[in-house]
């Protein structure tokens, strides 16, 4: 009797361990079938997100390749819609000389710069949203002339971007030391100053030239000099406003009545000199009394009629 106790004693010891065995083996497949099944979600999800981004990179790819072609095309655009406005401005001009417009243009011009002051001369510009013409020359060196630390081929880009129009003032500006020795002289002090403006201002190219001193400092030598000029596609431009910045001034007063004397017909090409204190100190004020007296403010372009070519 006592045998068969023991027996099924054993018998239930070894059942209950095996069902247990067989639980904890359960348990354990269902543990780690799950714990698959979350991988593979992770795997899953981790993929779809990976697509996603890929996609994500695709689109802004192709955006990236409109965009780089549009920026090939740029220079096109430009020209196109600077074409379409000189040839508007241009008709405004006939129609003014032919009278058929009652309206005025006044084409500030800079000479001589650029200047350390010429940025005071560019921020007024910029807060009358006026875009000016400022003609070049490299007479001051590398340095600006009013501030020797201070290297002024910096403000070509700064033109460009200000939207002005660079135009060109020959290299050297020496009047009394070679310029206007003969036409070449004159054409190379021309083109050394287009390689300068080229250079320093994303490669622009300018096509308008105001001779040192006004066309008739050239004399005898003024013809030759024009006919070299439209070889090399060149229009050039003296002025018939001025507020007399170019030579000795004392007062505000007397820049004033410079200016306001001068201002008299309906089409003006002022004359201004980058560096010149009383120009810059009433700048405001001589814009403002353009505006009021119905003139247009506006840069110079090479198919204007006050362009000699
Ligand atoms: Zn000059």
């Amino acid at each position: 009797m006592g045998k068969r106790i023991t027996e099924s004693k054993k018998f239930i010891i070894t059942e209950t361990i095996l069902l247990i065995l067989i639980i904890s083996l359960l348990n354990t497949s269902y543990y780690y079938k799950n714990k698959i099944s979350s991988i593979d979600k992770y795997m899953i999800d981790e993929y779809n997100s990976l697509k996603t981004k890929q996609k994500d990179k695709e689109k802004e790819l192709t955006e990236l390749k409109n965009y780089y072609n549009d920026y090939g095309n740029i220079d096109n655009k430009i020209n196109f819609i600077k074409e379409e406005y000189f040839k508007y401005i241009k008709q405004l001009e006939n129609d003014i000389i032919n009278g058929k417009s009652n309206k005025k243009i006044a084409y500030l011009t800079f000479d001589d710069g650029p200047y350390y002051n010429t940025y005071k001369v560019l921020d007024i510009l910029d807060k009358y949203n006026v875009k000016a013409t400022f003609f070049t020359t490299t007479t001051n060196g590398t340095y600006c002339y009013d501030n020797k630390s201070y290297e002024c081929f910096k403000l070509y880009p700064e033109y460009v971007k200000r939207g002005h129009t660079i135009a060109n003032h020959t290299y050297t500006h020496a009047i009394r030391y070679g310029l206007y020795s003969s036409a070449e002289s004159f054409i190379k002090a021309v083109k050394d100053q287009e390689e300068h403006v080229k250079k320093y201002a994303y490669g622009y190219i300018t096509n308008i030239v105001r001779f040192p001193g006004g066309s008739s400092t050239a004399r005898n030598l003024k013809s030759s000099i024009v006919e070299k000029l439209r070889e090399n596609h060149y229009g050039y431009v003296d002025w018939n406003g001025s507020d007399g910045d170019g030579g000795m001034l004392y007062s505000k007063e007397e820049t004033w009545n410079n200016f306001t004397s001068t201002i008299n017909e309906k089409i003006e090409v002022i004359l201004y000199h980058d560096y010149s204190r009383y120009t810059t100190a009433i700048l405001p004020e001589m814009i403002t009394y353009l505006e009021e007296n119905g003139y247009i403010l506006l840069p110079l372009f090479y198919e204007s009629n006050m362009i000699k070519k």
